[in-house]
């Protein structure tokens, strides 16, 4: 069961009123945790397809696309960790384990009936409507929506999450989910992209009885690390070495681990450990030496920090001693299709720089996530862009956020009633996509929320006058 939307949102009694942008995890991760801070407060979900909780990472259907967080990691609130256990158990699988890697259409399914069950819901309004602008005013900030109506808020929060790779012109790059689809058995089939995305789609081919050589390429060729028995090392504060250099940083790290893996210490252990740091590491080091993680780490981290369930790199392991599965560190040159049938792909080896044009059935483009919010925006943030209501960072991994998680203006200073979550705030917090993450982040900000709408002079209105806005 999922929350009912409405497509026209009924005239509200008076209340602290919350629109959140964005029905996904991190939208109905936030609606609940604003439902349980307050028993005043409205809150108006906006989502533009009308299904709440499955966003990008969820909304698939496919069995085989699994959680790569154990279910105990996955409750919608940090201080109930048996919170999706419970579900599971109760829903699904009496014996569900809390340390097994579920699928992730379940997850969706979770957030949904969990939203559409929680206390105080009769405050909640799910609205099917896509937001293009928002404006602030004296009485708050107005959300514009593209079938026309306008919602005055105290405060939004914007969920609108991750973008995914625009279709380019002649479809030459098949877009990841739902690309396994109608495919030809025997074809060949180039992956651009070795990271989780790429594991998806190697397990929808293997379900769907592809039988035809699958080849994945990147730059380094790394496949997601597997998930191993591991708890995580305690790693305390003062041993982190906050804003030093990137070398001296990567130098700590290894040591800590070589340290721990002398002890018969999984290395996991460590990167698991250094988990509640990483905010607090991204946010001391500087431009530069943001760029030069970007540049030069960024992948080694994600493949050790980002890892993938055991069975998953079981079926992986066999698709490759078998030959079915190669995987290659070669760059993507660009990819022509020249019939319905039929893709060029030029891809360069970065073993030798020979490069050469191959023919495939498809390509499909599973680099994962866009980073740059700027070229991959919807209408709304373009508008919040133009408007000068928010900036990007300077590297152009999301929209500027302070600690508060107030969205940051063209001018410097915060917005009073405007604040973005999850994937979009990562320039500020950098891990900020996983659902651990998140629910801590909407914990935050939620009791802040609460507390602002508990007096009539909160947050948004007392800002609004601060600024001078009338
Ligand atoms: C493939 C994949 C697998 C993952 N697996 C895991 C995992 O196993 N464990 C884990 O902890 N994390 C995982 N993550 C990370 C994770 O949970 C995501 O970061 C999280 O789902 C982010 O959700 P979101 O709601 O911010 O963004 P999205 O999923 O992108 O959702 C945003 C929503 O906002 C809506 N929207 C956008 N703009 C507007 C607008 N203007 N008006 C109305 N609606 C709008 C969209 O329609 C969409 O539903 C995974 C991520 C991906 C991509």
């Amino acid at each position: 069961m999922s929350p009912d939307f409405v497509s026209l949102v009924p005239r509200q009694a008076s209340g602290w009123r919350v629109v959140v942008v964005g029905g996904g995890a991190s939208g109905v991760l936030m609606a609940l945790h604003l439902l349980r801070e307050s028993d005043s407060q409205r809150v108006i979900l906006i989502e533009r397809t009308g299904v709440t909780g499955c966003g990008v990472a969820y909304g698939t259907r496919d069995p085989a696309h699994l959680l790569n967080t154990r279910v105990s990691n996955m409750a919608a609130f940090g201080d109930d960790p048996d919170h999706f256990l419970r579900w599971l158990r109760a829903t699904t699988d009496p014996e569900a384990c809390p340390f097994s890697f579920v699928s992730r259409a379940l997850y969706g399914r979770y957030l949904a009936e969990t939203l559409a069950n929680a206390p105080g819901r009769e405050r909640l309004t799910c609205l099917r409507a896509e937001a293009v602008s928002i404006v602030r005013g004296a009485s708050g900030v107005t959300v514009q929506c593209a079938d026309g109506q306008s919602l005055l808020a105290d405060s939004v929060v914007l969920a609108t999450g991750h973008k995914l790779p625009r279709p380019d012109a002649g479809a030459a790059l098949s877009q990841p989910w739902g690309a396994s689809d109608d495919i030809d058995p025997d074809g060949d089939i180039l992956l651009v992209g070795t990271g989780l995305t790429m594991v998806d789609q190697v397990l929808s081919l293997l379900d769907s009885g592809h039988r035809g050589r699958i080849e994945a390429v990147s730059r380094r060729g790394l496949l997601p690390q597997p998930h191993a028995d591991a708890a995580p090392a305690s790693i305390a504060v003062e041993e982190v070495p906050f804003g030093a250099p990137m070398s001296r940083l990567l130098r700590w790290l290894r040591d800590r681990v070589a340290q721990e893996q002398a002890c018969g210490v999984d290395w996991r252990s460590v990167v698991d450990g250094l988990r509640p740091h990483v905010q607090a590491l991204w946010q001391a080091l500087d431009p530069g030496a943001r760029a030069r993680f970007l540049r030069h780490a960024v992948t080694r981290w994600e493949v050790h920090r980002h890892r993938m369930p055991p069975a998953s790199a079981d079926r992986l392991n066999r698709a490759m001693q078998s030959g079915r599965l190669v995987i290659r560190r070669a760059a993507f040159v660009g990819a022509e299709r020249v019939s319905g049938t039929e893709v060029l792909a030029r891809i360069r080896s970065r073993d030798d720089g020979s490069e050469e044009i191959r023919n495939f059935r498809r390509v499909i483009d599973c680099r994962g996530i866009r980073r740059d919010p700027g070229e991959h925006a919807g209408p709304m943030v373009h508008d919040l862009l133009a408007s000068g209501q928010a900036r990007l960072d300077p590297l152009r991994l999301g929209i500027e956020v302070d600690a508060d998680c107030r969205v940051i203006r063209a001018d410097g200073l915060p917005h009073a009633g405007l604040f973005a979550i999850g994937p979009v705030s990562r320039a500020a917090f950098w891990e900020i996509t996983a659902v651990p993450d998140i629910r801590a982040q909407v914990a935050i900000l939620s009791r802040s929320m609460a507390k602002a709408g508990q007096s009539s002079h909160g947050a948004g209105r007392a800002s609004a006058e601060k600024e001078g806005v009338s």
